[in-house]
């Protein structure tokens, strides 16, 4: 038996995105920069990829920045705005709870001159989305604030924060982290009123080493690696044109069945937050209202994380401790949330994904009851 529950981790690569790695590894190898046909075809392939990425984004091609995953797109965005818009303007405004890749850079600039303003969730674990307005002014060149927490499934408000920025200050550059929305929740770089989003394809049924980042019209984004020019100069490197390929079959695949996943996805939520709640023991720590369904996070009173993860492990049901970032490492985010140490040390992290069935959920709960039982005594 196997029931995979760590999708927020990754994903399992769908067969039109095998498919299409494959026919470019085997056919359509070129390098899309050659002048032949085999470069022009895989240029071609390129094209339909970036195309697919933007239909979904709501976004023109253009827009659409290939590179190795969210965690290049991050660092491109925060490093790339700072250079080109942050040597007069030295503030950022951003949230206590981001991925390591957001945050990790930010604290870099933050040592090198930047001031970094972090705003947390209140104490109703929500973030307000009026502290985040009210931090900026006009000597800040950047906000970046991510879509959906990657450990609780949290919501952030952006939208309505990007939108007051971008009309108080519109010179201050908006940076969105998607990975663990796109696809999932319905997002319009339109209406985000986002000047960066990044995006990975691993989360989306693509493959590991292949992401995006949205750059509209008009912004001034510094590449961190210089060399042979490609994608127009942001992201130097011969493309990975089997992951590319793959990234946009996913997405095209995906695209469609998009609300459907998610009215699944929240059946699926309510059953296990309904289920896990009759264990004794078991206490939800993500918001019920406010949160992405495909990521429910809990914790068993007195069992560690581990200790539950590697019990489930055994009956070959995969989930998370915290973050699995972080491999095991206490999560700092948990915390900013006013999740207890002792709630901390003993969640885990269920996330689903559109091929998650009734009956994975039955085995997990079976499961948990079991450990519980078993570790217990
Ligand atoms: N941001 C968030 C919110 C994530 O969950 C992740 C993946 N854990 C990343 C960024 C990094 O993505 P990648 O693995 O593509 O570098």
């Amino acid at each position: 038996m196997s029931v995979y529950l760590d999708n927020a981790a990754t994903t399992q690569p769908c067969e039109p995105a095998v498919s299409a790695a494959f026919l470019s590894m085997v056919e359509n190898y070129g390098n899309p920069s050659s002048l032949h046909k085999k470069g022009i075809d895989a240029e071609k392939a390129i094209t339909e990829a970036r195309k697919a990425i933007a239909s979904a984004l709501v976004c023109a091609p253009e827009c659409v920045y290939f590179t190795s995953g969210a965690t290049e797109s991050n660092n491109t965005a925060i490093f790339g705005i700072a250079q080109n818009y942050g040597k007069r303007r030295k503030k950022i405004v951003t949230t206590s709870i981001e991925h390591p890749s957001v945050s990790q850079p930010l604290k870099y600039l933050e040592e090198n001159g930047f001031e970094v303003v972090r705003i947390s969730p209140q104490r109703n674990g929500q973030i307000d989305y009026q502290s985040i307005i009210e931090a900026v002014d006009e000597n800040t060149c950047m906000v970046s604030c991510m879509m959906v927490n990657n450990e609780t499934g949290y919501i952030l408000p952006i939208k309505r924060a990007f939108t007051a920025i971008k009309r108080n200050f519109p010179e201050c550059v908006t940076h969105c982290d998607a990975v663990q929305a796109f696809m999932k929740i319905p997002i319009k770089s339109t209406e985000l009123y986002a000047d960066l989003i990044s995006v990975s394809a691993h989360k989306v049924h693509g493959i590991k080493g292949c992401g995006a980042l949205m750059i509209k019209r008009g912004i001034r984004v510094a590449p961190l690696l210089l060399g042979g020019g490609q994608e127009k100069g942001i992201r130097s490197g011969t493309e990975s044109v089997p992951l590319i390929s793959a990234f946009g079959a996913a997405v095209r695949a995906l695209q469609p069945g998009l609300h459907q996943a998610l009215k699944n996805a929240e059946e699926l939520n309510a059953y296990i937050r309904k289920e896990a709640l009759k264990i004794p023991g078991v206490s939800i720590n993500s918001d019920i209202e406010n949160s992405s369904p495909y990521i429910l996070n809990l914790s068993v009173e007195g069992i560690r994380s581990e200790i539950m993860l590697h019990f489930l492990e055994e009956k070959g049901i995969y989930v998370s401790s915290g973050s699995a970032c972080s491999k095991g490492a206490k999560s700092s985010v948990l915390k900013e949330f006013g999740i207890s140490d002792k709630n901390a040390d003993s969640a885990l992290r269920i996330s689903i994904s559109r091929e998650t069935i009734w009956s994975d959920i039955d085995d997990l709960i079976n499961g948990i009851i079991d450990g519980c039982q078993s570790i217990a005594h």
